[in-house]
């Protein structure tokens, strides 16, 4: 396979009809996709196998690490069916949302939250279809029914979403379709999980809990789309493996203008923490049907690198859109050129004192200084958890980072995090040999040239496999 040149940031694709052949994933992949992600908002669980049995084939076949993200639907809201399938409305107009299901008209409308009415308080905004419909509660009879006024939009039509940016929503982080979806998912080699709607760490750690029940290696990445999630982002970047700035429905959930300083904030807090993050939604939403990006598009990609991200990713582009390849060349020479000219220095993490793993972050963040200050090939790291990349990575260095692992699942995970390329190594005699062996297997796949400097790290002694506690500047010869 022709490969295109490497990046530091990674792109996500999600996968959908334009996308879900064999054939099409192989040429994104060609084209630089490094994660897939499976929405299950749609789709069947058969039609989720096959996309999954493609990308562990297409794997397989070309010796690769694609990773795959499942993303769980979580607690989305929706309206039922209306007659005609919608209706014009306009300011002022009184609505009745209930929670039985029924045929939607302008005296009633079903919405899939049977506690709305004992959980909503008047004054409280409800938006619908992306922002495009927004009314406010005049009064609940807190059983079965509440009175609306439309304070914007012209039209509503049927099973569009709904948020409730100022209702402490009581549903479930994981529901029921969410278990089902995860007890399918828990078979498979999927590698992260994403959590939708997060509002707080406890919605996390029971997520992680079911996957640690079943002893699956998956990761969990928290969508960050709800206020609440964003007063309380320290605590849930701390129980998440990875973090998403949801921008679809964060958009609609904050003020709009909100979100530029959120994905600054969020992304900055990750890097700091060592804890990879995702931007997403509506990047290169235009592709969706235009052969190429608008100006705002490619400023949008290119600042999200500048902002330091592990990770951007596409939705419709590529799920439904008519240019899914095209998104994904264009997307790489935006990144590559923002790379160009980029310098996270400033952002760059510190080790905290207080975290339990304080010794190995000052040897994985010192490993990035002295790779600086030799001007080190590239840095090399061990792992068996990932979290070695993950600091490495965090320090955002200007050389190299080349990661082993004996874990396949760490190291298709590996794939959606800045600057990483993984290798596999099983072979641990001693750190010599180890040390040896890894700077070979870079040299014979031409990542290194005779004469480059690597700062190897590791951790000794080699058998009890603890964090990484050394680090040693090493000569390929
Ligand atoms: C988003 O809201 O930005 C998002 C990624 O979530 P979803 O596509 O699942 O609505």
């Amino acid at each position: 396979m022709a490969k295109v040149k490497k990046r530091n940031t990674k792109i996500v694709a999600t996968v959908g009809p334009a996308s879900s052949s064999y054939g099409s994933l192989l040429g994104l992949v060609k084209a630089g996709v490094n994660v897939f992600r499976l929405n299950f908002s749609h789709g069947t669980h058969d039609q989720h196998q096959e996309v999954i049995d493609a990308i562990t084939k297409i794997n397989e076949r070309f010796n690769l690490l694609i990773g795959i993200l499942a993303d769980l639907q979580g607690p989305k809201i929706r309206i039922g069916d209306l007659e005609a399938d919608g209706f014009r409305i306009s300011q002022g107009d009184i609505l009745h949302f209930v929670n039985k299901p029924c045929m939607g008209t302008r005296e009633q409308i079903y919405m899939s939250y049977d506690n709305f009415p004992q959980d909503v308080k008047e004054g409280e905004k409800i938006v619908l279809d992306d922002g495009k419909v927004v009314l406010e509660v005049l009064e609940t009879n807190h059983k079965d029914n509440v009175k609306l006024v439309v304070v914007h939009g012209d039209h509503i039509s049927s099973r569009k979403g709904v948020n409730l940016p100022d209702t402490v929503i009581s549903l479930p982080s994981l529901t029921e379709k969410d278990r089902k979806d995860l007890d399918f998912i828990l078979t498979q080699p999927i590698h992260w999980i994403a959590l939708s709607f997060v509002r707080s760490a406890d919605d996390v750690l029971e997520l992680r809990e079911k996957i640690d029940a079943a002893g699956h290696p998956a990761k969990v990445v928290s969508k960050i789309e709800k206020p609440q999630a964003i007063r309380s982002i320290d605590k849930i970047i701390k129980a998440s493996d990875g973090i998403m700035v949801a921008r679809g429905d964060l958009g609609v959930e904050v003020p709009m203008e909100r979100l530029p300083s959120l994905q600054k904030i969020i992304i900055s807090k990750c890097m700091q923490r060592g804890t990879p993050v995702i931007v997403a939604t509506q990047l290169m939403d235009s592709m969706i049907n235009n052969p190429s990006p608008t100006r705002a598009e490619i400023l949008d990609v290119a600042n999200a690198v500048l902002d330091g991200t592990d990770a951007v990713m596409l939705s419709a582009e590529t799920a439904v859109g008519k240019h899914p390849i095209k998104v994904i060349e264009a997307m790489n020479k935006i990144i590559k050129e923002a790379e160009k000219n980029y310098d996270l220095t400033g952002k760059r993490t510190k080790a905290s004192r207080k975290s339990s793993t304080y010794y190995s972050d000052v040897i994985c963040i010192n490993a990035g200084k002295t790779a600086d200050d030799i001007g080190a090939k590239g840095i090399v790291g061990i792992t068996i958890s990932g979290y070695t990349a993950y600091k490495i990575s965090s320090y955002r260095p200007q050389c190299k980072i080349f990661i082993f692992s004996n874990q396949h699942s760490t190291l298709c995970a590996l794939n959606l995090v800045w600057g990483v390329r993984a290798y596999y190594y099983d072979k641990f005699t001693s750190t010599d040999e180890t040390i040896s062996d890894v700077n070979r297997i870079l040299l014979n796949s031409k990542a290194v040239r005779k004469g480059d400097y690597l700062v190897n790290t590791g951790s000794m002694p080699l058998r009890r496999r603890f964090r990484t506690n050394f680090l040693k500047i090493t000569l390929v010869d």
